[in-house]
């Protein structure tokens, strides 16, 4: 029995011929991917919990061995996955930091620089040419770079071309399902333009430094970070200053992340004025699937974090 479903499986494989599989780093990449193949993308970092920290399964190695199209951010995000992906030797493979038309952001990882900076914390951002990127093996990006609607559209042209490559006969749908995909960043962009326009964030503070792609590309600015690196607690020094931004600031808005357990923000927030909310980089899991609506949380959460006192 088990013999005839295995040569019954492989006959309708040769009739219809199955469509790539595909595997993501994260939840972000999946639903790109999802919205351009049309088909269930397969997720490594299928976790609640950071990145960043992620454990890969034995399920997690077997899937990136497996598939006909991994998609990942690069090295600099998930440092974890880099033997499972080397293994592949750059097949079926889109790294997409090293896309030539993605933009990148230099890492602000200086920790002194937040302290001293409360203005204007896109100064420190510099626009990095793909060139240099790759002549720099260890040039430190700033990896969240799916919270861009450009970036999202070159991903999506990348897993596009990646699909018809490997499956030529459903081309019309891939690319049909790419201008749709554009089409729909191009509406996102602009909803949101008018949102932050019509209800500006009040000056807030986030828990890590994931969201410059999104700032740059609305014109918003953080006006201070709990943690400074992903991984790392801050020190005491910092929560001191952290402490005293906050108490000095009107109407400021404290973000935390899902990801992250974090006792520190009601430290941060006891007796000061400042209103608690959730900025979600990654957006897993959430209701109402899709790229667009891990961006439309994140303007509605710092669109609705005002003071209703
Ligand atoms: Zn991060």
């Amino acid at each position: 029995m088990k013999a005839f479903i295995l040569c019954f499986g492989l006959i309708l494989m040769h009739i219809g011929q199955a469509a790539p599989r595909l595997v993501s780093s994260i939840y972000p990449l999946q639903q790109i991917a999802e919205a351009i193949s049309g088909e269930p993308v397969g997720l490594i970092a299928d976790s609640p919990l950071s990145v960043h920290t992620y454990r890969l399964t034995p399920k997690d190695a077997r899937q990136i061995a497996e598939a006909d199209i991994v998609i990942w951010v690069g090295e600099v995000l998930m440092p974890q996955l880099n033997k499972y992906i080397a293994r592949r030797q750059d097949k079926g493979l889109i790294t997409v930091a090293k896309l030539p038309k993605i933009k990148l952001l230099a890492a602000d990882r200086q920790p002194n620089q937040h302290e001293q900076d409360n203005h204007g914390h896109n100064n420190h951002l510099q626009k990095e040419n793909a060139e240099h990127h790759h002549s720099h093996e260890h040039f430190s990006y700033d990896p969240h770079l799916w919270l861009s609607t450009d970036n999202a559209a070159v991903i999506a042209e990348a897993i596009s071309e990646a699909l018809i490559a490997a499956d030529a006969p459903n081309t019309p749908r891939y690319q049909a399902n790419l201008a749709a995909f554009k089409a729909e960043l191009t509406a996102l962009h602009e909803d949101l333009i008018s949102q932050f326009e019509s209800a500006p964030p009040p000056p807030y503070f986030v828990f890590h430094d994931a969201y410059a792609y999104f700032e740059q590309e609305f014109g918003l600015s953080h006006q201070g970070l709990v943690r400074t690196h992903a991984g790392q607690s801050p020190k005491a020094r910092q929560i001191v200053n952290l402490k005293k931004q906050l108490t000095a600031a009107q109407q400021a808005c404290l973000f935390k992340e899902p990801q992250f357990r974090s006792p520190i923000i009601n430290k941060l927030s006891d007796n000061t004025t400042v209103k608690v909310a959730t900025l979600d980089p990654i957006g897993y899991r959430q209701p109402g699937d899709g790229y667009a609506m891990i961006l439309r949380r994140l303007a509605n959460a710092l669109s609705n974090c005002r003071q209703t006192q």
